[in-house]
């Protein structure tokens, strides 16, 4: 387990899959009911990003910091303004000074954003990073913290007691067949919680492989599967992250129409070289008939 996200935080894939976490978690509070998020790859949580690891790449300059000198200097339009608000307001919170200093984590940005009779199982295997995790939720009932490989997650802790919620899964993509993983996973926790939201993440560096990606999604005939995708440029000859994606399984009703203001904005504000694009696109819409 070499990945460190620390490296990443706050980039341009980390932006676009917060804004569409922070878009499901707004959507799941138009019920009073309560909802649960299960974050299977949780990360650390806080990001320090004028650590080492940040420092090194400095991939936040490229991603969050654009988004906030934007949304700063009035140059979001009004309607995607609205929409990327909540997520704003959670990135502000986290630097009440003004200055950008931290990044929250997908666990953070959840939480932020749930009310009192919301909860958060947020799941994390590497031992240190568990242990990091802990301590922004010390005390808090609304969250647990499990030190646990999120795969087995998608088994023994679906469905929730809550019967509602995201299950979101960020592996980190360090081994190979992880886009293969994803799909069993997702197989795996529909049987166990078809009504939920899933939103899987991956990286887009060998467009055939997310092809394939995509047929084998679509092969597995569970219905409502919405493609996002962000590419911050064309594709580059050799393996690169030209982009990302994130899958999302029983989107809310309004996801789409978010998506279709959203991610022109995003794309713009966010594109590295020529060839910056992005994908809205059903991989399954409706029902298999059996
Ligand atoms: N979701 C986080 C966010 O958006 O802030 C970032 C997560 S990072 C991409 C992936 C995380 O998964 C790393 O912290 C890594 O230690 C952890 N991880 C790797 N394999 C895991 C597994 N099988 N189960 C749970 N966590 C795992």
């Amino acid at each position: 387990m070499n990945y460190r996200h620390a490296y990443h935080a706050g980039n341009f894939a980390d932006v676009f899959k917060h804004v569409v976490l922070a878009r499901i978690v707004e959507y799941l509070k138009r019920k009073e009911q309560a909802f649960r998020v299960i974050d299977t790859h949780a990360g650390i949580g806080r990001y320090d990003l004028e650590g080492t690891e940040a420092g090194k790449t400095a991939e936040w300059k490229q991603g969050i910091a654009r988004l906030l000198d934007a949304a700063s200097a009035g140059a979001i339009p009004p309607d995607a303004g609205a929409l990327l608000a909540p997520y704003l307001e959670v990135i502000r919170a986290e630097n009440p000074d003004g200055a950008l200093k931290t990044y929250p984590g997908s666990p953070l940005v959840a939480r932020s954003l749930m009310r009192k009779q919301d909860r958060l199982s947020a799941i994390e295997l590497h031992p240190d990073d568990a242990r990091t995790l802990s301590a922004p939720f010390a005390g808090d009932h609304q969250v647990r913290v499990i030190h646990l490989d999120g795969w087995l997650a998608l088994g023994a802790h679906l469905p929730p007691k809550e019967k509602r919620g995201l299950v979101l899964v960020d592996p980190p993509f360090e081994k190979a067949g992880e886009f293969d993983r994803l799909v069993d996973g997702l197989v795996k926790g529909h049987k166990r919680f078809p009504g939920g939201t899933y939103a899987l993440w991956y990286p887009v560096k060998d467009r055939q492989e997310v092809k394939r990606f995509a047929s084998r999604l679509h092969e597995t005939g569970i219905p409502k599967i919405l493609r996002l995708e962000l590419a911050i440029r064309a594709a580059s000859p050799e393996p690169r992250l030209d982009g990302s994606g994130m899958i999302v399984v029983n989107p809310p009703y309004t996801l789409e129409d978010e998506m279709k203001l959203l991610l022109p904005c995003l794309t713009e504000l966010l594109a590295e070289a020529k060839g910056a694009s992005f994908t809205i696109e059903w991989v399954r819409r409706e029902h298999v008939a059996t």
